[in-house]
Formats: C-alpha cells, sequence, structure tokens
C-alpha cells in the first residue's frame, strides 16, 4: 500500500501517522521527494482501512498495490482450481449445468433431469427455496423440493445445485452437491461466514449491483473460513438498459479468470430474462473462457411458476448443447 502525504505535512504529523501504521503492518518505508513525501506499507495490509486512511487531512491519496482478497487470488495460487462436486469436475472441461428455476412437481423435475441428462446436462439445478421479489409469489417447494431433486438424483445420477437462504435449512441440503448463494445474498456476510465451515462446493453468484472485486471479497469471505471449493457464476448486472433482464457483463469472465484462480461460470437465463438470448449469449461464454454455463430449462415454459420466459425447452437445451460442444471443438482445434 502506497500513502501519499500531502505537501505541508510536519515531520511531527508525519511521524505520528507512521508511528500508528507501523503497529499494523511489516514496515512501514519513507520516501522523501522533493514536493511530498510517500509511505510504503510493506506486509499484511488486509487490516488497514483504506477510506480511514484518506480521510486524514494530512493523507493527499492511498493506494493499494495488492489486492484485498489473498486466499481467492490468483497471485498466490497460479494454477486454476478444480471442483469436485458428485463426480463432475468444475474448472476441468466445460460443465453445463441445466434444470428449472424451480421445482414445482414430481413429474416435472423428473421429465427434466431425465430429458437435460439426455441432452449432455453435467448437473442438475433446480430451487426449492425461491428468493422472490414478491412475498405473493412461488416461494419453493423448500424441503419437499429438495426430497424431489434428490428423486430426480437417483434417477438420473446427475449430481444437484440449489440455493440455499438461510443456514438454518442446512441439515435439508445433505443430498445437494452444490450448494448456491444466489445473487441476493451475495453479501449476506453471516451465511457466507457458515459455509465457510463446510466442506461442499459453493456456487457463489454475482450480485445485481456488485463489482468483480465484491465477489471476490464475498469469495474469500467463505474461502476464511477453510472451504476453498467456490465457483464463482456472472448472471448479470443492472444497469440502465432495459431491453434485457440484466445486462451480461461477459468481460467478467476474462478479468476473474485473471485475478482468481476459481472456476468461472455463467448464467445466460438470468442476466438476459428471454429464452431466445440464451443460445447466443451461453456461446459467447464458452467463446469467452467460462468453465460452463448455467441455464434454465422447463418441460412446460409457459405454465412455469417463475421464470418461464428465460426457461428453454429441453428440445432447445439439446441443440444449445450440441452447438457449444462443436463451438469448443473448434475452440480446441
Ligand atoms: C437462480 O439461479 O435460481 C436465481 C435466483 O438466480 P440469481 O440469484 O442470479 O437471481
Ligand atoms: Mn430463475
Amino acid at each position: 500500500m502506497i500513502v501519499a502525504l500531502k505537501a505541508g505535512t510536519t515531520p511531527a504529523q508525519r511521524e505520528q501517522l507512521v508511528n500508528w501504521l507501523a503497529g499494523m503492518v511489516t514496515e512501514v518505508h519513507v520516501v522523501e521527494g522533493t514536493s511530498c513525501t510517500v509511505l510504503g506499507l510493506i506486509g499484511d495490509t488486509r487490516r488497514i482501512d483504506q477510506e480511514l486512511l484518506e480521510s486524514l487531512e494530512i493523507v493527499d491519496s492511498v493506494q493499494r498495490v495488492s489486492e484485498p482478497y489473498k486466499k481467492v487470488s490468483r497471485r498466490f495460487h497460479p494454477d486454476d482450481s478444480v471442483i469436485e462436486a458428485g463426480g463432475v469436475k468444475i474448472g476441468a472441461g466445460f460443465c453445463v449445468i441445466a434444470g428449472p428455476c424451480s421445482v414445482e412437481t414430481e413429474p416435472q423435475i423428473l421429465d427434466v433431469a431425465r430429458r437435460v441428462k439426455a441432452a449432455g446436462a453435467d448437473v442438475l439445478r433446480g430451487g426449492a427455496f425461491k428468493p422472490r421479489t414478491s412475498p405473493y409469489d412461488f416461494q419453493g417447494l423448500k424441503g419437499e423440493g429438495l426430497r424431489l431433486l434428490s428423486e430426480a438424483k437417483r434417477a438420473t445420477g446427475l449430481p444437484l445445485v440449489s440455493e440455499i437462504m438461510s443456514i438454518e435449512t442446512l441439515d435439508l441440503f445433505e443430498d445437494v452437491d452444490i450448494i448456491q448463494v444466489g445473487a441476493r445474498n451475495m453479501q449476506n456476510f453471516d451465511l457466507l461466514k457458515e459455509l465457510g465451515h463446510l466442506d461442499r462446493p459453493i456456487l457463489l453468484k454475482r450480485g445485481l449491483a456488485s463489482t468483480i472485486k465484491e465477489l471476490l471479497m464475498s469469495a474469500e469471505y467463505i474461502m476464511s473460513g477453510g472451504n476453498e471449493k467456490i465457483i464463482l457464476c456472472e448472471r448479470g448486472i443492472r444497469t440502465y438498459e432495459t431491453a434485457t433482464r440484466n445486462t451480461l457483463d461477459l468481460s467478467a469472465v476474462p478479468v476473474l479468470k485473471e485475478r482468481t484462480h476459481l472456476p468461472v461460470i455463467v448464467d445466460p437465463s438470468h442476466a438476459t430474462g428471454y429464452s431466445r438470448l440464451v443460445p447466443p449469449m451461453a456461446l459467447a461464454a464458452a467463446a469467452a473462457g467460462a468453465d460452463g454455463v448455467m441455464v434454465e430449462v422447463h418441460n412446460d415454459p409457459e405454465r412455469a411458476l417463475c421464470d418461464g420466459p428465460q426457461s428453454l425447452t429441453p428440445e432447445q437445451f439439446a441443440e444449445l448443447n450440441g452447438r457449444l460442444r462443436k463451438l469448443l471443438a473448434a475452440m480446441e482445434a
């Protein structure tokens, strides 16, 4: 961390600041220039509140040289992390997660599960606890939904991903291979801390208005608790654009791949909100270097209890998966 002091700072003021900082880092290196003085802080600067420093009268500017996240940083772990979940390796090859927004009935989830499996999906998704904007909308089948997902897992052999909203329900997730933290809970720090104590893969979705750095800091919360099995998901962010449900920030994929060793997948369903936009953006995600995609698939989108307009039919999913495989093969060639 580099702290530039304002011209006119007195030696006494500088000494007071240096002494205070020295108590927090390994070394404070003082570089005296002709017009101003710069302090180079060496050591672990995570405990230093950048904004507090910036607010001091004698401080001109503060710059971080290293990122505030450590464990998720590629700097500390240059190789890609591969996350194993129910026999599937995420981060080694392209992973396709598919399934309905919500688990609705036994025939629905079994039918979708069988058909996405036949079309080549690697993991089955399905929400049992749904974070809905309106309290009057379908909230998910909760425990019963997770029981039906287990049935679908037994029927198809597909590992499961499902969203948790409260740590109190964790016991119900015993059979869930990957626990999802949805966009709305990306900064639910108490939840992240609890998930950090588990030995289970976590799919962490980017918040609706969160920066890439904030997403990485949330991953750092989980990892600092000991759980290193994290998969990141770009799912679109809120912008002024209204033609799509969100704006898919595809550049987040290469940026994240630069900054972290964790696998990065893309959810083109919630990003666009329209089923016709899902295939082009799923293909674009693969081309951008994502480790996989998560797409919503429903056997009867028009009657879906949640997110029907953005859900592919199983036939559309099969076609997309075929195109994805061709694109990935062409990229390898
Ligand atoms: C979901 O994947 O079911 C979901 C609710 O997505 P998000 O949290 O990205 O809105
Ligand atoms: Mn959905």
